[in-house]
């Protein structure tokens, strides 16, 4: 009898649970609440969607929206690209903080026309931090990106180290990509402007425009040339730390930020577990080369930003917890632990946090300028005759194609000799 009574006051009690959450979604709620379920069905949208659709929303004039494109480690994995940030103003600017392999395809799916995707800081020269930026060069001129790309990093103790060194060597890597392509199409975007910095200025202004400024701060990773970025617009201070181990400039500058973004490196025991370390490596990779969980927590302890977000590991429902676990150890603030496509819209009076749903069948936006005819006299290349000997020239086939597209958008374009 009496558990009888404890089942009839269970059910009644999540009857009301399920019509209070229908009610709060605003989906099955007020206008069809009377209707016969048997009959009808809701047609009016749902009040509020908690999911970011790219492209979908706009952009508040004090209002800065953060979208973790890469959020996980050196290791290539499907669920997380390595490290890379992107950060969209009111004013309508647009900067990119690292861009580590695998990032760039997240970086497509924001729907964003490419020349406004030509300001890139690179925090060190790790290719988790800049391993697609070939994607972002190569890929962003056939995406239509028709502005060169500009890339900030840091210089170091040698030349050969610095960002200045390694852009000659990426563009002399990328010449056949690059000089196949002049003549051929809009290559306006086809070009690098580079800013190399000193990796040891302390808070130095490194770009100032249109209201937005970027400081640089020394990080302590591994070697001498690692940087940290801190970008402040409108009142808002966003802080991104790349790699780096705790250090006494982070905690002096980003104090009070409204969102800080720094490294939260796997466990010591998921390097053991997951990756076979010995326990000796595990515990000098994670937690002297880079910030351990637990050492992240202290230094969001000490600066208090609006909002804590941890980044750089494999954020799965194992490791999530020992994570968790460890930051709480040293920290009780506002916290999010970073996973690809999180995304963050920031204003003075609130930090509202949700994931993107991305289209996964995407198309490079139009460009914001028009494009230009491609212009033969900047052709770098010229098939030789023995490659040109090789083609099979179906003739009549080409005929009807090109036949076909010309009746179709009106078009007179002749078929090559
Ligand atoms: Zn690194
Ligand atoms: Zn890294």
């Amino acid at each position: 009898m009496v558990h009888r009574k404890l089942i009839v006051i269970g059910i009644v009690c999540v009857a009301f649970a399920v019509g209070y959450y229908l009610a709060a979604a605003g989906g099955f709620g007020s206008d069809t609440a009377q209707a016969d379920p048997s009959k009808a069905s809701p047609v009016k949208a749902l009040a509020e969607r908690e999911v970011y659709y790219p492209g979908t929303e706009d952009l508040a004039p004090d209002e800065m929206r953060v979208t973790a494109c890469g959020t996980g480690m050196p290791n290539a994995r499907p669920k997380q690209a390595a490290a890379c940030w992107l950060v969209e103003l009111g004013n309508g600017d647009k900067f990119l903080f690292d861009i580590g392999t695998g990032s760039a395809e997240r970086i497509a799916a924001m729907k964003i026309p490419y020349n406004y995707l030509n300001k890139v800081f690179i925090g060190h020269l790790h290719s988790d931090h800049f391993g697609d930026l070939d994607a972002l060069y190569c890929g962003g001129i056939v995406a239509n990106r028709v502005v060169p790309l500009r890339v900030w990093g840091p210089n170091s103790i040698e030349p050969k180290y610095g960002t200045k060194v390694a852009m000659e060597h990426f563009e002399g890597m990328l010449a056949w990509d690059i000089d196949t392509r002049m003549g051929n199409t809009d290559t306006r975007g086809a070009f690098l402007k580079v800013t190399e910095f000193d990796y040891k200025a302390v808070n130095k202004i490194i770009y100032e425009e249109n209201g937005v400024t970027i400081r640089t701060i020394p990080a302590v990773h591994i070697f001498d040339g690692a940087v940290s970025f801190i970008l402040e617009w409108n009142g808002l201070k966003f802080c991104y730390s790349s790699d780096t181990f705790p250090n006494k400039w982070w905690i002096e500058h980003t104090k009070g930020a409204d969102i800080s973004i720094h490294e939260a490196f796997i466990t010591p025991e998921s390097l053991v577990e997951k990756q076979g370390f010995t326990p000796e490596a595990a515990l000098n990779v994670g937690t002297q080369i880079h910030t351990s969980p637990a050492q992240f927590g202290k230094v969001m302890a000490e600066t208090k930003p609006r909002m804590a977000v941890g980044y750089h590991f494999f954020n799965d429902f194992d490791t999530a917890p020992q994570v968790l676990r460890d930051v709480r150890r040293t920290y009780d603030g506002p916290l999010a632990l970073a996973v690809d496509y999180m995304v963050f819209n920031v204003t003075k009076e609130k930090i509202r946090v949700r994931m993107a749903a991305v289209d996964e069948d995407i198309w490079p936006q139009p460009s914001t300028i028009p494009l230009v005819p491609p212009d033969p006299s900047l052709q770098r290349t010229e098939m030789s005759k023995d490659m040109l000997s090789g083609r099979v020239v179906h003739k009549d086939i080409l005929k009807e194609i090109y036949a076909e597209i010309n009746e179709q958008y009106g078009s007179n374009a002749k078929v090559p000799e």
